[in-house]
């Protein structure tokens, strides 16, 4: 039995036999189980900071925050203690029939104080998924409550995420999902996404920037300004590979949505919380959201928990009108994720992580990333605030679209994260794009760290492919 570095108390396992039951019983999300259960699942068993353990007692610098979500670092006990104290006075009571709790009502008024002026309430859900399924009936409610019962098309984008549940991977533009349960549902189109490095050729950024908005108008016009109901998209596209859009691109989508009176859905489900540099993304890139999903960050995901902020245009149309929205979670509002939530926004505001990330690491984090750009694997690198991507060349150009690009075949993405995995570092790879989004308590030092370890599993991607 090998020694888990788990906590004094924790019971000890053998690395093998949890491999083998989870082999045998556990179908893990976005997995290749024949594939897993082949090489067996690593096992992970404890967190401190940015740093995770194996049960091997290998140290992993978690360059993701987990999954986009552990803004505060790992071993926060003033969370656990806070979960504790909630669950020994009140571990679950529902916000049906007319009853609250006092976290849920806590949260959502520190959760307005945080947000953009326009947010005055919150609906809860247990996830960010749900939170966009609450969007798209949201909207269509308001629609129908506003006489407009046709206005019912949310247009999304290409290679956009916005969760997994039935409208969510609709809303979402991942072809991968998109061919499995035939989906996207009826009602909801997608546009291109603002990715420069792909399809931003012979223009200047700015200029691309607003070429890709106008793909929202063309589409507009083409389906009919009165069957839209919604805009969906992320500031700055996560799980697509961290593509960061042209700073023309958001203020020229809110011209369009305000030009034709469609409601604009931010999906801070990723971008919240301080990721880049704000409390929400959508106050640095321009733009005036009726909605915002939010999920991850607000617990930094030691409980699950997501919603929906609800601008004043909408919650002014769904409350003055009266009617019950029939739509609802057993867990919106669950008393001790909100305590978590609570717990994890004090710690943010305490250590004043959002202008830490804006004015200290955050600018950090950029110069040291940009210095990636001398490997000669690396065509091109961009971060902001606390998320970063660089793309895996087979020859470098002064003008990025001139990169000689890897055939997809050689994978050499997941080469480049299977040297991370060996070397004690997570890093993502989609497609050749190797992304970060590491926990918001990083420090300077410990960015040196991680971009050592990057530029060395880059040495190692680039020895493997000579
Ligand atoms: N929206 C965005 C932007 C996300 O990145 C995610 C998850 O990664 C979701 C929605 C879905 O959230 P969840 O996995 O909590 O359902």
């Amino acid at each position: 039995m090998s020694a888990n570095p788990v906590q004094p108390g924790a019971q000890a396992f053998d690395t093998r036999a949890i491999q083998q039951l989870d082999s045998a019983h556990y179908l893990h999300p976005f997995t290749d189980f024949k594939d897993l259960n082949s090489k067996g699942a690593r096992v992970i068993v404890r967190g401190q900071g940015i740093y995770l353990w194996d049960s091997e007692g290998e140290k992993i610098l978690d360059g993701m925050s987990g999954l986009w979500c552990v803004n505060v670092g790992y071993g926060r006990t003033s969370i656990s203690e806070a979960v504790y104290r909630q669950m020994e006075t009140l571990p679950f009571y529902n916000s049906f029939f007319n009853t609250t709790n006092v976290p849920a009502t806590r949260l959502a008024a520190k959760l307005v104080e945080i947000s953009p002026p326009q947010f005055n309430h919150v609906f809860y859900t247990g996830s960010g998924s749900e939170g966009n399924d609450t969007n798209l009936r949201m909207v269509r409610r308001y629609w129908d409550l506003m006489g407009f019962k046709e206005r019912h098309t949310i247009i999304s984008r290409h290679n956009a995420y916005h969760g997994s549940t039935v409208a969510g991977a609709s809303l979402g533009g991942m072809d991968g999902m998109h061919a499995q349960g035939g989906l996207p549902i009826p009602g909801i189109v997608h546009i291109g996404q603002p990715n420069y490095f792909e399809s931003g050729r012979g223009m200047t950024e700015a200029e691309f920037g607003i070429e890709a908005a106008g793909w929202l108008e063309a589409k507009i016009l083409e389906l009919g300004p009165e069957k839209v109901a919604a805009f969906i998209g992320e500031p700055v596209q996560g799980a697509g590979g961290v593509i960061i859009p042209p700073a023309t691109y958001w203020p020229e989508i809110q011209r369009i949505c305000d030009k034709y009176g469609i409601l604009l859905i931010a999906d801070e489900v990723i971008c919240g919380f301080g990721r880049l540099g704000a409390w929400f993304g959508s106050e640095l890139l321009g733009i005036k959201p009726d909605l915002i999903t939010f999920a991850k960050g607000v617990s930094s995901g030691y409980i699950p928990l997501g919603g929906v902020l609800v601008g004043d245009r909408i919650a002014d149309v769904l409350i003055g009108q009266g009617g019950d929205f029939n739509h609802g979670f057993t867990y919106s509002g669950h008393p001790v994720a909100c305590a978590a939530a609570l717990e994890n926004i004090r710690i943010i505001e305490d250590e004043q992580l959002v202008k830490q990330v804006a004015n200290v690491t955050g600018p950090y984090l950029r110069r040291k990333f940009a210095s990636l750009r001398d490997h000669p694997l690396v065509g091109y690198a961009d971060s902001y605030g606390f998320v970063a991507g660089l793309n895996l060349v087979r020859k470098k150009a002064e003008v990025v679209h001139d990169c000689e690009l890897f055939t997809p075949e050689l994978a050499v993405g997941m080469i480049c994260r299977g040297h991370m995995f060996n070397n004690g570092m997570i890093m993502r790879a989609v497609g050749d794009r190797m992304i970060i989004a590491p926990p918001l308590v990083m420090t300077k030092a410990e960015i040196d760290e991680m971009v050592n370890k990057i530029r060395y599993c880059l040495d190692k991607t680039l020895a493997d492919l000579q």
